[in-house]
């Protein structure tokens, strides 16, 4: 039966906690919410959607290639649409020849992509990623950001048994919409609540299976509590609803915190029932399966590395304008297209000469100094750190002055990537990280981060980060 495969979760590392805005502001807006993971400077729905795929693929067993559909998700896109997906498939090397489907404007998104995916032939990716933004004084205060993906197939190890919708017009209730900065968090009515209350219960309720034999259950949540309060009319029991209640640790994440609480419910429960319950833009759809998937990047759901309230607000870019002044290294966006391949998945050429290996695969071979036709390949996204420097405020290229505003300063590495064919070296900035703490010899790992934007345009590549010792 056709199901999930695969699947991985990414939540950024940093959380603020709902008592450092009380302190701030001096009432709290986010009541369900005890911290909310707070997205990098450079990072958006889309590297945050990357970020889960690249884990959900990594898992998978089947190859890249293979992927015949790619569904996305998010109420927050960074870019036109079309551009979102697209730039998904092509960060992740998917086959050009995939279908692609964007779902947006409501927060049942998810569903939308998922019962896509589902409706589909072949193997498919869902990748659904938010990070919704609301006036820093009240709207904002419940919002935080992640990212879920899931790879679909036949034989699945979790089946999903049956998706049912519920569709109808509740008049006055404006649920996120595509632009609003928040306009569905303060003050939820009754009315509001019960609106919920009866679309989610009608959906589940058509399902083919009995919620009451659910272990696990991931129910539209914009806090904490909220699953509790829409499922009183439905047979499920709260510990099963507990599974899939994130809210709380990761704030209201827009079209992604049901698909993460499914897939947190999935990696918790054992072998039997898990359902989900969705809702935006006056539509609910649920969807049923069975079984459990371990998934990965799910422990980053408990992350307690908090920061405060003016780094929030720095890192957010409430506190900065977003304009960079012109000048700097101006790459005009067809000399950036073409280096997308080495951008995003650190292409390197192969000399069929000498064997030598030249980084980025333009122009003459490094080693032997012959033009000749690079054979392509991806160099490993670990690599080791040979040289670094801190930019500090004041000292970055123009491009990069709203990334400093916002992060404060960072680290430049120049980094090594061992091949078959020898060394790849090359300059890269480290993300997540204390500049201060990065030293020659760590070991890094590429992540994709939004590099800045010009003439409009977010450009995207190939930052490191460190790996963490595990001993
Ligand atoms: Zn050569």
């Amino acid at each position: 039966m056709r199901g999930l495969v695969a699947a991985g979760v990414y939540v950024p590392r940093f959380r603020l906690e709902t008592d450092e805005l009380e302190r701030a502001w001096g009432t709290n807006r986010a009541a369900g919410v005890e911290r909310k993971a707070v997205p990098a400077a450079d990072e958006d729905s889309l590297t945050m959607a990357i970020a889960a795929a690249r884990r959900a693929l990594e898992d998978a067993p089947l190859e890249r290639g293979a992927i015949e559909t790619v569904a996305a998700a998010t109420t927050t896109p960074p870019l036109e649409e079309g551009d979102f997906v697209s730039r998904l498939v092509r960060a992740l090397d998917l086959p050009a020849a995939v279908a692609t489907a964007t779902a947006t404007q409501h927060t049942a998104a998810g569903a939308e992509a998922l019962a896509r995916a589902l409706d589909a032939d072949g193997p498919a990716l869902v990748a659904v990623a938010d990070c919704p933004e609301g006036t820093p004084a009240d709207a904002d205060h419940p919002f935080g950001a992640a990212g879920a993906a899931f790879v679909i197939d036949d034989d699945a190890v979790v089946p999903v048994v049956d998706v049912a919708w519920h569709s109808d017009e509740t008049s006055g209730i404006r649920f996120r919409e595509r632009g609003d900065r928040g306009v569905d968090s303060l003050g939820i009515t009754t009315y509001e609540r019960d609106a919920v209350r009866e679309a989610v219960t009608a959906a589940v309720s058509s399902l083919d299976v009995d919620a009451a034999d659910a272990v696990g259950a991931a129910v539209h949540q914009r806090d904490g509590s909220f699953p509790y309060r829409i499922t009183n009319e439905l047979s499920l029991s709260s510990e099963s609803v507990a599974t899939g209640t994130v809210a709380d640790h990761i704030g209201d994440v827009g079209a992604a915190t049901v698909p993460i609480g499914l897939l947190s419910a999935l990696d918790e429960v054992g072998d039997d029932l898990t359902v989900a319950g969705f809702f935006g833009g006056g539509s609910a759809a649920a969807l049923a399966c069975e079984g459990s998937l371990s998934v990965r990047g799910v422990t980053d759901i408990e992350s307690a590395e908090t920061i405060d309230y003016s780094t929030y607000l720095r890192e957010r870019g409430y506190i900065v304008d977003g304009e960079v002044a012109g000048g700097g290294a101006n790459v005009s966006v067809p000399n950036w297209q073409r280096g997308l391949d080495r951008r995003y998945r650190l292409v390197a050429g192969a000399c069929p000469n000498c064997g030598g290996v030249t980084f980025p695969p333009d122009g003459a071979c490094q080693e032997c100094h012959a033009r000749v036709e690079f054979d392509e390949f991806e160099a490993p996204r670990t690599g080791t750190i040979r040289a670094v420097t801190v930019i500090g405020r004041g000292g970055a290229p123009p491009e990069f002055a709203s990334l400093q505003q916002r992060d404060g300063a960072y680290a430049v590495a120049i980094v090594s990537l061992e091949t078959d064919y020898g060394s790849v070296t090359l300059p890269a900035q480290i993300a997540d990280a204390d500049p201060q703490s990065v030293a020659v010899g760590n070991t890094v790992v590429a992540t994709v981060r939004r590099i800045y934007t010009q003439e409009g345009v977010p450009r995207y590549g190939v930052k490191f980060e460190p790996v963490a010792d595990t001993d």
